[in-house]
């Protein structure tokens, strides 16, 4: 059983996951069964180091003092845009501080219909990004790997629903016991005001959901993680590699989403909203996440080719 978080800066908020048995959560709720799941991942990780995509035997990637710089200014360009765009995303941090939100509200009533309208199209963006991935780290050599994507590919085909939930307020979760249904608190739902950023949450749900109750794709979690730890030198492992590897993919989900509906909007004002509602004033993290800012420096160090279109599209 996994409890995971996503949202939401500060509080040790339990409420909303004390009636279900909740599979995936994403918030920054700090749950005793995850504590336990991060020693169960990370020793499972640190079992298998010849497989694909393991750090044992490479050479451990690095950034330049200027690359450092560039993605600096990258992280400029994405909390400028939060200032400035008015679909930009709202940080974790002020959702969290709002009070609950009516799933009849129109903002929030909104939001569901954005993200069930892009629930097929974030399906199909994350199911190419994560064969990219797994391409990018190697696996697609694995004939074991291959097998669990397949599956995992599977899980996400199911997921049909979108489910409005005013309890959740600024979460997003996937339940063992629903797990064809996306439950989205109604705050969330309504400060992520872009296709943009729908899609980036929506495919970081379906992530979770790729991966399943048994950490199938664990393999390239890990070595997601194990790359972003060595390039941020911040440590990102067990259920923090889970997580940036689901950020990741949203990110890259976008990525796609923009290139395949071009529009007047500059790209990097598009490609900002992926990642923007991690733009805190109040910038902690947990066992399980990183902080928010920290959670933006480690997407942009595993994905150079978003960093140069901030740059160079920041105009
Ligand atoms: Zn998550």
């Amino acid at each position: 059983m996994k409890n995971f978080s996503r949202n939401g800066a500060t509080a040790q908020r339990s409420s909303a996951i004390s009636f279900v048995a909740p599979w995936r959560r994403c918030g920054r709720n700090l749950l005793l069964a995850t504590l336990v799941l991060v020693s169960l991942s990370t020793a499972h990780a640190q079992s298998d180091p010849t497989k694909p995509g393991s750090h044992s035997t490479r050479v451990r990637p690095s950034m330049s003092a200027e690359s450092k710089a560039l993605l600096e200014d990258a992280i400029g360009v994405v909390c400028t845009q939060a200032k400035l765009d008015p679909n930009s995303s709202i940080a974790i941090d002020e959702m969290q501080a709002r009070p609950s939100l009516p799933v009849t509200s129109p903002d929030a009533r909104a939001g569901a219909e954005r993200a069930q309208r892009l629930l097929p199209v974030a399906k199909s963006l994350i199911i190419s990004s994560l064969r990219q991935l797994a391409g990018e780290y190697g696996f697609q050599k694995s004939p074991t790997f291959q097998v669990k994507l397949r599956l995992a590919i599977a899980r996400v085909s199911d997921v049909r629903r979108v489910r409005p939930d005013m309890e959740a307020r600024d979460n997003a979760s996937v339940y063992l016991s629903r797990p064809h249904v996306i439950t989205f608190g109604t705050i969330f739902l309504a400060g992520l005001r872009s296709d943009e950023g729908m899609i980036s949450v929506l495919a970081h749900e379906l992530m979770h959901v790729a991966d399943g109750d048994n950490d199938s794709l664990r393999p390239l979690v890990s070595a997601v993680g194990n790359k972003a730890s060595d390039l941020t030198g911040l440590d990102i492992h067990g259920q923090r590699s889970e997580e940036i590897t689901c950020d990741l993919i949203g990110a890259m989900a976008v990525r796609a989403y923009i290139v395949s509906t071009p529009d007047y909007e500059s790209i990097a004002r598009r490609l900002a909203r992926s990642i923007q509602h991690n733009c805190v004033e109040l910038d902690e993290g947990d066992e399980d996440h990183l902080s928010p800012r920290n959670t933006i420096r480690a997407i942009l160090a595993l994905n150079p080719g978003l960093v140069r279109e901030l740059i160079n599209d920041r105009f």
